[in-house]
């Protein structure tokens, strides 16, 4: 088997008093799509803020290619493509402006296929992004983090603002596709249903604990519905 794209190891993070992670392992193989689920506070930003090296481990170790993200920064994160919850864009730029202003960064921009995005998206070059709404920054934040073709492709709630149609049918085929071309997608999400159209693995995370983590199928072995799997492992 190839060295896991994100191999954590008995990390745990505490704020104050609160444990946001406790002794949380995970290995995730390339070629994937990996669904993060967990009610609200559960710990699934806190575990991709220390996969995107934002927050260094306590105590316990995580590595992103192999390479430790709070160490090495760049060599982790160039390769990359991330949409936080809050999807921050400059408010300032314009929709053509930020295209540009981000393929500098990124030698390996693909024009065509943010072309492509940017028209799947209906997104309009002219458009200022303080002026979009909720729905339409989600998916300017998609088409920045995905038209470099990153090896690793991380999101925090896509579907946060992104309407059913878009959800659905748009962002359930690039995942897959990612993930067919021996990519890997990890994303984070508390609706059940999207997990279980999208996901070929899924993990589970309840107060800071991996409360399952297997493959979708696997799950289905004992589980009808991954809300059933839910129920069972965490709780209602
Ligand atoms: P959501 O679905 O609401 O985004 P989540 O599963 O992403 O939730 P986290 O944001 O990882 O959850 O939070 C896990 C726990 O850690 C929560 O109890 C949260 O209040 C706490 N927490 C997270 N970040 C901080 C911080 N910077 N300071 C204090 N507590 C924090």
């Amino acid at each position: 088997m190839s060295e896991p794209v994100i191999h954590v190891s008995d990390l745990t993070r505490r704020f104050g008093a609160r444990t946001a992670l406790a002794s949380v392992s995970l290995s995730l193989p390339r070629g994937a799509v990996y669904g993060l689920v967990g009610a609200n506070g559960a710990g699934k930003t806190t575990l991709i803020k220390h996969i995107l090296g934002l927050l260094r481990a306590e105590s316990g170790s995580v590595r992103v290619f192999g390479l430790d993200p709070v160490a090495e920064p760049v060599g982790v994160l160039s390769r990359i493509g991330y949409l936080s919850e809050e999807h921050d864009l400059p408010a300032w730029m314009r929709v053509g402006e930020l295209v540009r202003y981000s393929r500098a960064f990124y030698p390996a921009w693909d024009d065509a296929y943010a072309e492509e995005l940017r028209q799947a998206f209906a997104l309009d070059s002219s458009a200022r992004i303080k002026e979009l709404s909720k729905g339409q920054k989600a998916r300017a934040g998609l088409l920045v983090a995905l038209s470099y073709r990153p090896e690793l492709l991380v999101l925090d709630e896509p579907s946060s603002g992104l309407d059913p149609i878009v959800r659905r049918d748009i962002l359930g085929a690039i995942l897959r596709t990612i993930a067919h071309e021996g990519r890997t997608v990890l994303f984070s999400s508390h609706l059940l249903d999207e997990v279980e159209q999208v996901a070929d693995h899924v993990t589970m995370i309840s107060d800071g604990r991996i409360a399952l983590s297997a493959p979708l199928e696997t799950i289905h072995e004992s589980y009808r519905t991954l809300e059933e799997a839910f129920v069972a492992r965490v709780g209602t």
